[in-house]
Parts: C-alpha cells; sequence; structure tokens
C-alpha cells in the first residue's frame, strides 16, 4: 500500500471512511472525481455513502478483526462523524495514517473539551460549567444565570441531549431527568440570546495551508438544520471576526481535514464559538453547486495530502434540508431550473431524518 506520509496519495489509491452517511456519500463522490477509491466501514448494511462506493465493510466499531482488515486494505483513514468510539480510532491510529488525527477528535467529541480547548485559545464561547452532581448543577446555574441549557457533552447532535433550564425549573426535577447522563457527562451553558447562527468551514492541508468559506447563516427547526443562506448578513466586521476564529482554530488543532464551527452572533456582534465539527457539514453542502471547490472536494483534497483547492463563491444560494417525508415529493423542486436536488438514498423517511436537499442558486450581487 502507499504511504500517505510521503506527498499526496496517487489516484487508485483507497481511502478508508468511518461512517456512512450522506456526508460519506458526497465526500465518496469527490473522491471518486479525483480518482481515488472509498473503502467504507460503518455498522449498517446499504448505508448512503456505500451505495457510491465499491468496497465497504459493515462491522461494529468495536470489531478489532474487521478494523485491522479494513487498516490493512486503505492508505489513509478519515471519519464523517465524530461520535466514532475513541477505542476505535486509538485501535486503528498505529495501523493507518489517520487524518484528522485523534487528538481532534478527541477534543471535538467532547462539548466541554471543545469548549475548554477554545479558552484555552482565547476564543470566545458561550459561559460554561461542567455537571457532575446535583450541588455541581446548582452552582452552575447559580453562575450562568437563567435561563441556561443543559447538554450532554458527548452523542449529543441536532439538538438530543439538551434541556433548557428556565425561571421556574426545579432544579430537583431537572437533575432526576438527567441524572442517567452523568456518565456521560454534562455540560450547562449559558443561554445566549442571539441575533444569529452562523459557520465557518476551514480546511487545512498537510502543509499548514489553510483555505476559508464564506460564513453562512443557519436557520434551525426543532434544533434541526432547516436552511443555510449564503452570504451569511452580517456586516464585514463580524464576518472577518468569525473567519479569524475559525483558522486560528483550524491551526491550533493541528487538523488536516476539515473543520466547521458553528457560532453564535449576539445582538452586540460578538462572535461566540457554540460547536466544532471535524469533517464535512450540513451548512456546507451548498459549495457542491456554488463554488470553485466543494467541500467535500477540499476535505478529500487535505486527506490525500493534494493541494487545496480555490474556495471561492461563485453565486448566492439557499440551501433547503429535506427532513422527513419532504423528501417524497422532493423532484418538485426541479421545476425551478436552478434549484439542485441531492438526495442520500436513505430508503426509511423518519421524521426529523436528513433525506436529502436542494440549493437553489442566485447570481452574486
Ligand atoms: P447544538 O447541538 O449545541 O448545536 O444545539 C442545537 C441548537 O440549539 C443550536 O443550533 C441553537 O439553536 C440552540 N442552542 C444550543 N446551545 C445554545 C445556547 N447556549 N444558547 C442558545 N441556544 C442554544
Amino acid at each position: 500500500m502507499v504511504e500517505a506520509e510521503k506527498g499526496a496519495l496517487p489516484p487508485g489509491a483507497v481511502i478508508g471512511m468511518l461512517g456512512g452517511g450522506q456526508l460519506g456519500r458526497m465526500s465518496a463522490l469527490a473522491a471518486a472525481a479525483l480518482g481515488y477509491r472509498c473503502h467504507v466501514y460503518c455498522p449498517e448494511p446499504d448505508s448512503p455513502a456505500a451505495q457510491v462506493t465499491s468496497r465497504a465493510t459493515v462491522a461494529p466499531y468495536d470489531d478489532e478483526t474487521a478494523l485491522a482488515a479494513f487498516a490493512e486494505a486503505v492508505d489513509v483513514v478519515t471519519y464523517e462523524f465524530e461520535n466514532i468510539p475513541f477505542a476505535t480510532v486509538e485501535f486503528l491510529a498505529p495501523r493507518v495514517p489517520l487524518r484528522p488525527g485523534p487528538e481532534v477528535l478527541r477534543i471535538c467529541q467532547n462539548r466541554l473539551r471543545e469548549k475548554d480547548f477554545c479558552t484555552a485559545q482565547e476564543v470566545p464561547t458561550t459561559g460554561y460549567a461542567a455537571v457532575a452532581s446535583a450541588e455541581e448543577l446548582g452552582a452552575a446555574v447559580a453562575k450562568l444565570g437563567r435561563p441556561c441549557v443543559l447538554k450532554t457533552v458527548q452523542f449529543g447532535y441536532d439538538g438530543k441531549g439538551q434541556v433548557l433550564i428556565g425561571p421556574n425549573s426545579d432544579l430537583d426535577e431537572v437533575w432526576a431527568e438527567v441524572s442517567g447522563a452523568a456518565d456521560v457527562g454534562l455540560i450547562a451553558e449559558e443561554f445566549i440570546d442571539f441575533r444569529l447562527e452562523i459557520s465557518v468551514i476551514v480546511a487545512r492541508g498537510a502543509d499548514g495551508a489553510r483555505e476559508i468559506f464564506v460564513p453562512v447563516e443557519n436557520h434551525h427547526r426543532e434544533h434541526i438544520l432547516d436552511q443555510t443562506i449564503v452570504p451569511a448578513r452580517v456586516s464585514e466586521k463580524v464576518s472577518d471576526k468569525a473567519e479569524g476564529i475559525a483558522r486560528h482554530l483550524a491551526g491550533a488543532l493541528d487538523l488536516v481535514g476539515l473543520v466547521a464551527i458553528e457560532m453564535f452572533v449576539t445582538r452586540d456582534d460578538r462572535v461566540l464559538v457554540n460547536e466544532m465539527a471535524p469533517r464535512p457539514h450540513n451548512s456546507g453542502h451548498w459549495t457542491i453547486d456554488a463554488c470553485t471547490t466543494s467541500q467535500f472536494e477540499q476535505f478529500i483534497r487535505a486527506v490525500a495530502g493534494l493541494p487545496l483547492g480555490s474556495p471561492e463563491r461563485l453565486a448566492n444560494a439557499v440551501m433547503q434540508n429535506l427532513l422527513g417525508e419532504e423528501a417524497l415529493g422532493a423532484q418538485a423542486a426541479l421545476n425551478d431550473p436552478r434549484a439542485k436536488l441531492h438526495l442520500y438514498g436513505k430508503a426509511e423517511a423518519r421524521p426529523g431524518r436528513k433525506m436529502g436537499h436542494v440549493t437553489t442558486i442566485r447570481p452574486k450581487e
């Protein structure tokens, strides 16, 4: 097998992908365009990513025999979601180059470590406190004020594992509700009455070069991303601040790959980091249809050791997620000739499940 460390992977090399969701699918399509093969590893059969590659392992993340064979069969390993058990990554790391490296995953899969990392880097985040007991919950709420938000430090996404503590919430009742998750770990966060939620995606190559996509604004429905509007309607000052934070964090993480930084813009134009995802991100899907280089191509370039491409935005865009049954009539979107439909090949349209998206592009004004 080719050594990933020595320059770029040659065409025909195999990129191992942990996780088989839509992010893996769109990354595998970008890899194919560059002449690479993707080998998807995930526990679910017929995953969206495996549907577009010829190589897939369907096995649990703790199956060491399957993992060892996977490491043998690929030239580099990356991942398309951050809730991969850390033990899986530790098992693979001595066997095959891993990009981004294990430390990036260790930080980004835990909200508390993420916030501690930002604080150490003097990057502003929401106020926060670790909560491991009923006493610490009381102390955290006293420190942060009400309302505040209680979250599990890990395995929470799209608002799962979150409790809003309002002016009248009984802390004993809240603790009774969440204490089952205390072994995963809990974090209390100051509630931000934000003006806007934005995100910035930055890529960093093996040579330390960084390329950044324009900040975008994100609108959620029931904590799930609904729509991304490009570019974000923020001042140049806010945009510069957000880009500066993203560039800085990518460097500080010693990242090789892609990281999406979700941020709150407050009413007085402060920019606070909410969370980081060291992989392509839902708020970057518009880049497929509106940028010189998509986030998926950029991700593959970084992981493969190729030079990064231009992230230049060629058009304005609105990306609409298709959740659950919304995807059933999705082809109607194509009645607008400037709409681009992307479906992820998921058979079952469960409520809130990300089934696809539509990007509509408009000329830049
Ligand atoms: P998360 O899983 O942390 O991205 O949270 C999902 C959504 O909940 C965010 O996109 C926000 O809309 C909202 N949210 C999370 N944390 C806070 C916070 N500290 N203050 C206000 N809203 C929040």
